[in-house]
Order: C-alpha cells, then sequence, then structure tokens
C-alpha cells in the first residue's frame, strides 16, 4: 500500500514536485545517455515511419492548433529510444499507430510553466531518468491548443503506456476545474475526437492518467515502474469526459 501510494503523485506539467534532483545538471545529463552509436546503430536500423491514419478523416474536422515545440533534438530522440529500450524492448523514439489517449492535467496557473517543466532535457524529479517528461499536446483555459511534440515522436507522460499512448496535458489544478470549464473543455474534446478519429482508437482507449494501469496496453519492463501511476483524470471523471465525448462519434467508427 505504502508503495502504490508513494507512487501516486498529482498531476504531470508542473514544477511543484519535480526540482531537479541535487546534482541533476546539464553535464550530468550527458552522462547519463546511453552511448550514442549503439543507440544510434539500431534506431537507424528501424525507419522513422510517420504514423499512418488508420480511418479516414476528412469530416472530422482539425481544431486550431498553436505549434509550440519544446526541443526535442537528437540528444533527447536516442535518449528516448533507449527509455524505450529499457521499458518496452523497443529501440526508438517513433510513435506509430497510437493505440491510446492519456487525458493529464499540469497542476500548474498557466501554459508557460507547464512548457518550461517539459521544454529542458534534465532527468525526471520523480525517478531521475532521461528524457525528461512531456507530452505531445497542452489544452489551455482559454481554448488554445499546443502542440509541444510532434506526433510521430514518444513522450514519457504516462508510464506504461508512452509507447503507445498520445499524451495531452490540461493547464489546471483539478479534474473538476477542467470539467467544470465550457471553453477549455470544448477545446480538449475536439482536439480529442480529432485524434482518436485520425487512429482509429477506440472510446474506452481514451482514458485518465489514473486509469493508466488497467489498460490493455499498459507493460513495463522495469519493475520500480510497473505499478505507478498518477491521479490526475480519475476513472468516474474519465466516465463523464467519455460521455461527452461519445457525443461526437467518428463517422466510421460509432
Ligand atoms: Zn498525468
Amino acid at each position: 500500500m505504502l508503495a502504490v501510494a508513494l507512487a501516486v503523485l498529482g498531476g504531470c506539467g508542473g514544477q511543484a514536485g519535480r526540482a531537479a534532483a541535487p546534482g541533476s545538471t546539464g553535464s550530468r545529463a550527458l552522462a547519463r545517455a546511453p552511448a550514442p552509436n549503439a543507440v544510434a546503430t539500431a534506431a537507424a536500423a528501424r525507419p522513422a515511419t510517420p504514423p499512418a491514419p488508420s480511418k479516414p478523416t476528412a469530416s472530422v474536422p482539425l481544431p486550431p492548433i498553436h505549434q509550440w515545440p519544446i526541443p526535442y533534438g537528437a540528444a533527447r530522440k536516442l535518449q528516448m529510444a533507449a527509455y524505450s529500450l529499457r521499458h518496452y524492448g523497443e529501440n526508438t523514439f517513433v510513435l506509430s499507430h497510437p493505440k491510446v489517449i492519456v487525458e493529464h492535467y499540469t497542476e500548474t496557473a498557466d501554459a508557460l510553466q507547464a512548457f518550461n517543466t517539459f521544454a529542458p532535457d534534465v532527468p525526471d524529479s520523480e525517478f531521475h531518468e532521461l528524457p525528461n517528461t512531456c507530452a505531445q499536446f497542452l489544452v489551455e483555459r482559454n481554448g488554445r491548443i499546443d502542440q509541444l511534440v510532434a506526433l510521430s515522436l514518444r513522450c514519457r507522460h504516462t508510464t506504461g503506456l508512452n509507447w503507445t499512448a498520445i499524451g495531452i496535458e490540461h493547464v489546471g489544478f483539478s479534474d473538476a476545474a477542467i470539467l467544470g470549464d465550457p471553453v477549455q473543455m470544448s477545446a480538449s474534446l475536439r482536439l480529442t475526437r480529432w485524434l482518436r478519429c485520425r487512429y482509429g482508437i477506440s472510446l474506452r482507449n481514451v482514458i485518465g492518467h489514473n486509469e493508466s494501469l488497467s489498460s490493455p496496453f499498459h507493460r513495463d519492463a522495469v519493475p520500480a515502474f510497473a505499478h505507478q501511476t498518477h491521479s490526475d483524470w480519475s476513472h468516474a471523471d474519465m466516465g463523464r469526459y467519455r460521455a461527452l465525448l461519445a457525443r461526437r462519434p467518428c463517422p466510421s467508427t460509432s
């Protein structure tokens, strides 16, 4: 119980609880990086094929998306490939054919704090691993949708699912606050609908971070990570979210 309790933290995009570990300097980050040549060679063996849509998308409107990319250069890609190898047995940083969408909240008051949490590539504060955590999208309270990372790249946002999950962060401090904000929710539902229809992701695989351990796609080869999750977006609140999403079906699937 204690281990589980300790593992269940709050939101995912804030500085709280994310202060860099003592000695987490840039040079330490480099020192912890995998052997570049070995990973690069293996990664090169897997072509970086962009994820292909599995369902028609023509009739699902793409919401306006503000491009606000965090730095995700060659070093971070190599670190993500090494992370994927350790945790999933896959030496690649490429996200292809995603099967899950995970909803999060940032535990920050604004988008910039979340951006500044994800942008520097330092070991995360929880497990002290590289690369730093991130999410592909961020939904702000004013309805702006920011894309922080390309859909072809993996992000560390949900232990056990980063190999196949798209992460959507919401600026805020609780599920209830976001569910009660019609502007933010409208943007969130438009984005999630477009993504799930584009990739043919079923409604049940649109989950909250707190539901991660019960996902059929959850797996992690590192024991310390196998039962780790966060408290953001409970099952009850995701039931409400999915009910709203169900009113916006994909044309060809539901
Ligand atoms: Zn989360």
